[in-house]
C-alpha cells in the first residue's frame, strides 16, 4: 500500500461532527499530499460546516492518527465546505435526447409528487440553454437574493426549493455557458446556495443532449441518478439512445426511461397519436425500466394536482423512483 493510500485509510472513520457521518461514507477526502521535505502530510477534507469548531476538533482528530500513531512530524488541512458532506441527499438527473420532449414538465411534477411523499426536495435547474423552471413555478418575478459571502437563497414555494440559471442572466437573454463557467454555475447552485434545511432529493433538470454539464456533476455529487425523458416518436428515441449511451460512456448510471405526451385520452379511450414504442425501445436498447408513460395533458398549467390523471401517474413514478434509488 502507498503511504498516501495508508494515511487515507487511517483517517476514513474520522466523522464529520456536524452530520456524525465518516469521511469514507461521503468521500470526505478530497486530496492527500506528503510534503517530504518538511515531513508534513497536506489534506483537502470537505466538511458541512466549516466552523472554528469543526476546523479543530478534526485537526486535531487528524494530528492524532497522523503524527502520534504515524510519526509524520507535521499535518496541513485545508478545510471545504460542500454539497456531498450532506450525503443523505440523493440527487436525481432528469436528462433527454432533445428538447420540447417534456423534461423540464417532468422535473416539476416529479417534485411535487415527491414532495407528496413527504420528501424534501429541491430543484436544481441547470438547463442552461433554456431554463423554464422558473416559468414552471410561476416565480419568474422572483429575485434571487445572495449574502456577503456570495451565497445565494433558493425560491421557495409548497414546499420545493429551486434555484435557476434563468436568475443569472438579463431576463429573455439565452445564457451562453462553456466550460470553466458551467462549471462555476453548477458550484454555485450546488455548493454555495443556501437551502432551507435536509434535502433528500435533489432534481437536476439538465440541458438537453450530453456534454459539459453532465462531466462536470461528477464534481458536486454523490452517485447522481440519470432519468432520461422521450416522446414516443421515433427521432425523439433514437437521440434518448445517444444521450443514455453518452451518459453510460461517462459512467453515468441510467435507472430508468420516461416516456412523455405518450397518448391523449378521450373518454376513456387512449390515443397513441405520436406512436406507441419510443420510450419502451429506448428502455430496451439501454437496458432499463420504463417507468411510466404519461399522457399528453392540454393545459396551460404545466404543474399537475394530486387528483389529475396526470399527477397519479407522477405519483408511481416517485413511488418508483425512490424504491430504485434506496
Ligand atoms: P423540455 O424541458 O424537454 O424542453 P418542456 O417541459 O419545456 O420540455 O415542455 C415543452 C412543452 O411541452 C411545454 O410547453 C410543456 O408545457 C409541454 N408539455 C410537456 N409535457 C406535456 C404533456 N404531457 N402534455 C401536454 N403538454 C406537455
Amino acid at each position: 500500500m502507498s503511504k498516501i493510500n495508508e494515511i487515507e485509510q487511517n483517517i476514513q472513520n474520522l466523522k464529520d461532527p456536524t452530520t456524525n457521518l465518516a469521511f469514507h461514507e461521503y468521500k470526505a477526502i478530497k486530496h492527500v499530499g506528503i510534503d517530504e521535505e518538511n515531513d508534513t502530510v497536506v489534506f483537502v477534507i470537505e466538511v458541512k460546516e466549516k466552523t472554528p469548531e469543526v476546523i479543530k476538533q478534526l485537526t486535531r482528530d487528524i494530528a492524532k492518527i497522523v503524527k502520534l500513531q504515524m510519526g509524520y512530524k507535521g499535518i496541513k488541512v485545508d478545510f471545504v465546505q460542500g454539497k456531498s458532506a450532506n450525503s443523505k441527499s440523493k440527487t436525481i438527473l432528469v436528462a433527454s435526447g432533445k428538447g420540447g420532449v417534456g423534461k423540464s414538465t417532468v422535473t416539476a411534477n416529479l417534485a411535487y409528487a415527491l414532495m407528496r411523499l413527504n420528501k424534501r426536495v429541491a430543484i436544481i435547474d441547470a438547463d442552461v440553454y433554456g431554463a423554464n423552471m422558473p416559468k414552471i413555478l410561476n416565480a419568474t418575478e422572483h429575485t434571487i437574493m445572495g449574502n456577503q459571502d456570495g451565497k445565494l437563497y433558493p425560491f421557495e414555494k409548497d414546499g420545493i426549493q429551486m434555484i435557476s440559471t434563468e436568475y443569472l442572466v438579463d431576463k429573455n437573454r439565452a445564457l451562453m455557458l462553456r466550460g470553466p463557467m458551467l462549471n462555476k454555475v453548477l458550484k454555485l447552485f450546488f455548493e454555495d446556495t443556501i437551502w432551507n434545511g435536509e434535502i433528500d432529493y435533489f432534481i437536476v433538470d439538465l440541458p438537453p443532449g450530453t456534454g459539459d454539464v453532465m462531466m462536470d456533476l461528477k464534481d458536486f455529487c454523490n452517485d447522481p441518478k440519470m432519468i432520461l425523458v422521450t416522446t414516443p416518436q421515433a427521432n425523439a428515441a433514437h437521440i434518448a439512445i445517444k444521450a443514455g449511451y453518452a451518459a453510460k460512456d461517462l459512467n453515468q448510471e441510467v435507472i430508468g426511461v420516461v416516456e412523455n405526451m405518450s397518448y391523449y385520452e378521450v373518454n376513456g379511450e387512449k390515443h397513441y397519436i405520436f406512436g406507441k414504442n419510443g420510450g419502451k425501445q429506448v428502455a430496451d436498447e439501454l437496458l432499463v425500466e420504463l417507468l411510466a408513460q404519461l399522457p399528453i395533458v392540454p393545459s396551460d398549467n404545466s404543474v399537475y394536482t394530486e387528483s389529475d390523471i396526470a399527477g397519479i401517474q407522477y405519483l408511481n413514478l416517485a413511488h418508483k423512483i425512490v424504491k430504485l434509488i434506496k
